[in-house]
């Protein structure tokens, strides 16, 4: 069998396109044109190429982006404060920290990402928004795990009464997805650096979600013929090398579908990013 590939370039235009034409909606119906304000502190490289990135997409698609950047001295206060400030900026619909925080900072993550006002965590890490996605209310759900959904969706992949297994427990992806993939009745099994028998598990899925950060840990024989395979995992192994948490050539022999890596799921974060913005404006103002 050879794999059908999920090109994450045909669903990132897809979810932008639609986003477009959310945005024109809120000006024409609500004169709201929504803003997204991303706050960069000190100078990480690949931090800066992901900021630029968004901020480009921002302009394609009408979203109002403003680029906060702050110098690496940047003090736990001085980045509270900013957030206060954009928090109270009614032309400022969404707001993301850009991580990783400069070393100084790091220990305060947590309290710097909680001062972000819910209706405005368009990256979804907000307790708050945990809480809505765990209880099934409208929510800001962080951005690649939704974005593995919407790709299920626009690719007419069913999910209600499939197996999921999801391999990887973090809060950015493997929880949102158990979520995600429950609320449309998978049922789902997450696996973690502690399971026994781990292939055993993944053997069972109609739907595997790789995301562990582990290259091409996943082999053809931790797969069910015919299983969807959805690999979130990016690994660095040379300078000019990304994998996948998946042995891709082998895997797309097994599976019905496959992602790439690269070219995959990364790709549909910052597309999902935007939904989010225009989401987040929405639930502002009860539209
Ligand atoms: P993480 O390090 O926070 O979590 C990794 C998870 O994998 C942990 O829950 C751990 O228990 C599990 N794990 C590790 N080794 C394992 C093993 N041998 N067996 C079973 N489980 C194991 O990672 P993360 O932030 O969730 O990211 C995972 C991967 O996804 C990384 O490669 C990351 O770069 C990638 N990622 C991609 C995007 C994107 O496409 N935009 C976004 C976020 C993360």
């Amino acid at each position: 069998m050879s794999a059908k590939i999920l090109y994450g370039k045909d669903f990132a235009a897809q979810i932008k396109e639609s986003a477009r034409a959310e945005v024109e909606k809120l000006k024409n119906n609500f004169n709201l044109t929504p803003g997204l304000a991303v706050i960069i502190v000190g100078e990480n490289p690949a931090s800066q190429v992901y900021v630029r990135n968004k901020h480009k997409t921002c302009e394609e698609l009408g979203i109002k982006s403003e680029v906060v950047e702050m110098p690496a001295s940047t003090s736990k206060d001085e980045l509270l404060k900013k957030i206060d400030e954009l928090n109270a900026d009614k032309s400022i619909n969404g707001i993301l920290v850009q991580l990783p925080l400069p070393d100084a900072i790091k220990n305060h993550s947590e309290e710097i990402l909680n001062r972000i006002d819910p209706l405005k965590d368009v990256d979804g890490f907000h307790p708050v928004n945990v809480g809505k996605l765990v209880t099934g209310s409208p929510a800001l759900v962080p951005c690649t795990p939704a974005g593995c959904i919407e790709m299920l969706d626009l690719a007419g992949i069913e999910i209600d009464g499939k197996r999921a297994v999801i391999i990887g427990r973090s809060n950015i992806v493997g929880k949102p997805m158990l979520h995600l993939l429950m609320a449309k009745n998978a049922t789902v099994t997450v696996c973690h650096s502690h399971t026994k028998n781990l292939a055993e598990v993944t053997r069972e899925a109609d739907i595997l979600v790789a995301a562990m950060g582990k290259p091409k840990f996943v082999t053809a024989d931790m797969i069910k013929a015919g299983a969807v395979v959805i690999d979130v995992g990016i690994n660095r192994i040379a300078p000019k090398k990304l994998v996948g948490d998946v042995d891709f050539d082998a895997a797309a022999e097994i599976a019905s579908a496959i992602t790439p890596v690269p070219g995959g799921v990364g790709l549909l974060t910052v597309a999902m990013l935007m939904k989010n913005v225009v989401t987040a404006a929405k639930l502002q103002i009860g539209a």
